[in-house]
């Protein structure tokens, strides 16, 4: 399935395409041609038999127009800067398009989590931050979980950074436990957005949901949560897939019992009146909406052909190569692009930085229904430019949305003339 890495001219493309139809300041262009900065550090760490190894890590900070960067912190063996350069890009955009007072950026430190103790991983965090601390802040950039970090990194993360400020600042990272004030219905938020984002599409485009067939790839944090909010809504979901396999029944699984399941078995594949399914076959079901959960490029020139869905719908970023992209829109194939259907994790992020900003605390039906009125707006903006243009793509839609907003912020702060 591997076509060349080049994450960043994929986006750019993006932005080129949308830019040409919504004759966009050529001087907007120009300044989110490439990130603001990218700042690369070396982090020593004293390993636990005394010697010390230096770590490479850097954030990427794409662009702050729209208020301060936001994104993820990930800790991999192949942080790919290219990547990182493009999901920052991507959070620029993804931020804008809901309409969020956020820039977009992504960090990473090569390394390998699995390989590290406890006591090694908590100084690397540490370390990571202090290297970094001049250019992050509540005001400046706020980092995440991402790939291999979680709560336990953004709780050491806003020790150490209040250390260095002298004075606590939970504000400085999302992503954190609620007793260090995490908002309430984060976790939940992106599988939740991702359902919300599909009712509003099928009232818009008159596709009924109730009964509609949903295959999942990916059964983690997104894909479980989207199978309980569209099974909750009427939807029937026929296959789930993880890395180790899938599980398959036409007459649809209960996601609440198979997630059960899973916690038990560490895979859906084996779950009762279920045929095991490969990865491959789930992509290539017949269905009403495919949903990609679980890794970028996962639809390409390979197998684009072989997708007989009639929507997709892109909880993970960037599942679907520009190649596959042309090949689903000549089938006929409707795409809900990732920078909106993925958007409702940064959206509660959001959320939980305003919570921490004036310290006080919401309801979880408080944080839901914020949430929905973001991406039903969204949803709606996206929809508006969409029918403006003859022969787009939501996709393309979804950047002009969030490329017309960018455009006015630097307008009206004088990056660029009118
Ligand atoms: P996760 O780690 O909780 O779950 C990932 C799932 O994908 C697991 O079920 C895993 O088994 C499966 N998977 C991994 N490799 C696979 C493979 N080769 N084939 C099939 N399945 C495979 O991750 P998550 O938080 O659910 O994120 C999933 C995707 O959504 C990622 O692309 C992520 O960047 C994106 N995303 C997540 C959030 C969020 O809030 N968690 C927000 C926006 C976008």
């Amino acid at each position: 399935m591997s076509e060349p890495n080049r994450h960043y001219e994929v986006v750019s493309e993006l932005v080129e395409k949308a830019a040409t139809r919504m004759q966009l300041n050529p001087q907007v262009k120009e300044l989110l041609r490439e990130p603001i900065r990218t700042l690369t550090v070396s982090v020593p760490v004293k390993m636990d038999d005394g010697r010390v190894r230096v770590f490479q890590g850097f954030r990427c900070q794409h662009n702050d127009v729209l208020g301060p960067f936001k994104g993820g912190i990930r800790f991999h063996p192949e942080a790919d800067e290219d990547e990182v350069k493009a999901l920052a890009a991507l959070m620029t955009y993804k931020c804008s398009v809901v309409g969020l007072p956020f820039g977009g950026a992504k960090g990473g430190v090569l390394c390998d989590p699995s390989e590290l103790s406890q006591g090694e991983l908590e100084r690397l965090s540490r370390g990571f931050i202090k290297a970094i601390a001049n250019i992050i802040g509540p005001d400046k950039d706020i980092p995440a979980p991402d790939v291999n970090t979680n709560a336990l990194v953004m709780g050491w993360f806003v020790d150490e950074f209040s250390s260095i400020k002298g004075s606590y600042q939970p504000g400085v990272v999302t992503g954190k436990p609620l007793i260090l004030g995490g908002s309430k219905g984060r976790t939940e938020a992106t599988g939740r957005g991702v359902m919300l984002v599909i009712r509003e599409a099928a009232k818009a485009f008159g596709f009924p949901l109730d009964g509609a067939t949903v295959a999942i790839q990916g059964f983690g944090n997104v894909g479980n949560y989207a199978a309980k909010y569209l099974h909750d809504l009427g939807c029937k979901i026929i296959a789930v897939a993880d890395i180790f396999g899938g599980a398959y029944n036409p007459e649809g699984i209960d996601p609440y019992a198979l997630k059960e399941y899973e916690l038990a078995n560490r895979t859906v594949k084996g779950f009762s009146d279920t045929r095991p399914i490969s990865n491959e076959e789930l992509l290539a079901l017949e269905c009403d909406i495919l949903i990609p959960a679980a890794l970028g490029n996962q639809i390409t020139k390979a197998n684009a052909a072989n997708v007989k869905s009639k929507w997709i719908v892109e909880a993970a970023n960037g599942p679907t190569t520009p190649e596959a992209d042309k090949i689903l829109q000549d089938k006929g194939i409707l795409v809900i692009p990732d920078i909106l259907a993925n958007a409702g994790g940064v959206t509660v992020s959001y959320f939980e930085w305003v919570q921490n900003n004036y310290n006080y605390y919401w309801a979880e039906d408080e944080v839901g229904e914020r949430l929905e009125q973001v991406m039903v707006d969204a949803f709606q903006a996206v929809y508006g430019a969409y029918q403006g243009q003859e022969g787009t793509s939501l996709r393309v839609a979804a950047y002009m949305v969030a490329l017309e907003r960018l455009a006015r912020a630097m307008e009206a702060r004088g990056w660029v003339m009118a």
